[in-house]
């Protein structure tokens, strides 16, 4: 190396990142440049050329804490300079530890157990094989079948592709493994109710349930679920769908996964969707709000009657699974600093609050846009429905012209700001994706 690892003037970095770097999710060729961002505080990130940005998707949904946290940074550079990281299995640090009984607090019992992985990807993956190995240690092998939602999103990993029906991840990469049925994704924007009720002309948990008894007794091992969908168009589970299912599983011998990677950590304006819903999951997957963006963590969260037939294993007598990194020390230690925040400033209790303000300022002043379908989502994770991919992506760039990012999934526009936001952030995203929607509705009119 030379001197190209110092080089920071704007155009030679442009140039690199597009001769380089091979993004994720992303055009080889971009249609417009990419975003150089070189800092960030509080709900702003900030690009090479000194612009100034509100962050309103939160990054990829995960900097819940916001940016340039000083709680956070102190515990990493505390924690790397005692001790990185030591590879567990042999050894322990305090800060996994700790963070293991956090979680367990937060939780709640019976959810006592934490395996660390590093993606929620990777949780997926732990997941699955978890529910597998629990069925089998029990003398139940042939429950192998994973059954979930057919927009649902999982991850990018073998097991979380074949988990879900969305073309852009499955399509190429065939031959998918095997043991992964989908059941239709119960979408009230079809209806506008909003919860279960006796003329329901969505799919609802009844499907989960004809999807069991179709596949036989002793076949599925578990069902997974997004409590609101999120790559899938920030769908929110009708009220009541978990609960139902929760017992359908119950009742066949079936395990409930709830994937929270997303919607953990307050996002949602709880701590945890499924507590809000009032159900008990046995397996929670977590990642984004767990270390909110400082650093790779995610989490596979078991009840411990799970854990418990594990030490049945002949094997190890316990998990055969795990990575060089899990449970890395730095990563525990920004995760116990980025939930210390949450807890003292009351983060999720303002994200419940700030979340219902902006939810209704933005489907009173877009009510009557046109183009606009929907507005929906529950503490501070809103999906506004257009009736266009090509309408999102326009609205989409409209607001980072003015300053604010939101993030286009295909027909919607995702706003999720760091749980920091304060009231008058959160009016100014609301007058932005107002205006950018009014403005696209006259252009594309
Ligand atoms: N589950 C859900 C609900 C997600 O939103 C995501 C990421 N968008 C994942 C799993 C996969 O997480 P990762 O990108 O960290 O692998």
């Amino acid at each position: 190396p030379s001197t190209v690892g110092c080089v920071d003037d704007p155009s030679t970095l442009g140039r690199w990142d597009a001769r380089f770097l091979w993004h994720p999710w992303s055009a080889s060729v971009p249609a417009e440049p990419r975003l150089m961002l070189v800092a960030g505080d509080g709900c702003d990130v900030v690009d090479v050329g000194g612009r100034r940005f509100l962050d309103a998707r939160g990054g990829l949904f995960n900097a819940t804490v916001g940016y340039g946290r000083s709680e956070v940074v102190k515990a990493i550079r505390e924690q790397t300079a005692a001790l990185m990281t030591y590879g567990l299995g042999a050894a322990s640090t305090p800060p996994v530890v700790r963070l293991a009984a956090q979680l367990a607090e937060l939780f709640g019992r019976p959810l006592t157990r934490t395996l660390f992985v590093n993606s929620g990807s990777e949780a997926t993956e732990a997941a699955v094989k978890i529910a597998r190995w629990y069925h089998a240690l029990r003398g139940e092998p042939s429950r192998q079948v994973i059954l979930s939602l057919a927009d649902g999103y999982h991850g990018t990993t073998a097991s979380a592709v074949a988990m879900t029906r969305l073309e852009a991840t499955r399509s190429g990469v065939a031959p998918l493994p095997e043991g992964f049925v989908t059941v239709p994704t119960p979408r009230c924007v079809d209806c506008g109710r909003g919860s279960l009720h006796g003329d329901c002309v969505v799919p609802g948990p009844q499907t989960v349930e004809e999807t069991i008894v179709r596949l036989g007794p002793g076949a599925v091992a578990a069902f997974m679920v997004e409590p609101v969908l999120g790559v899938g168009g920030i769908v929110p589970l009708p009220a009541g769908y978990l609960m139902a299912v929760r017992r359908i599983c119950d009742e066949h011998g079936v395990l409930l996964i709830v994937d929270e990677v997303l919607t953990g950590f307050g996002r949602t304006g709880a701590w945890f969707a499924h507590q809000a819903a009032g159900v008990l999951p046995d397996l929670v997957t977590t990642a984004k709000g767990l270390a909110a963006g400082y650093v790779p963590l995610a989490a596979v969260t078991a009840r411990q009657g799970v854990f418990d037939v594990f030490a049945a294993d002949p094997v190890v007598g316990g998990l055969r699974h795990g990575h060089t990194t899990s449970g890395h020390a730095v990563a525990a230690a920004a995760a116990l600093a980025v939930l210390q925040v949450i807890a003292d400033n009351d983060l999720v209790a303002h994200a419940a609050e700030v979340g219902a303000t902006l939810l209704g300022r933005l489907r009173a002043d877009l009510g009557r846009v046109p183009g606009v379908r929907e507005v929906r989502g529950h503490g501070l994770l809103i999906g506004v429905q257009l009736d266009s991919v090509v309408r999102a992506a326009a609205v989409t760039a409209a607001c980072q012209r003015a300053g604010v990012l939101v993030r286009q999934q295909k027909e919607v526009v995702a706003v999720a700001p760091p749980l920091i936001v304060t009231s008058a952030q959160a009016a100014r995203i609301a007058d932005t994706l107002t205006q950018a929607t009014t403005d696209t509705a006259e252009t594309m009119s």
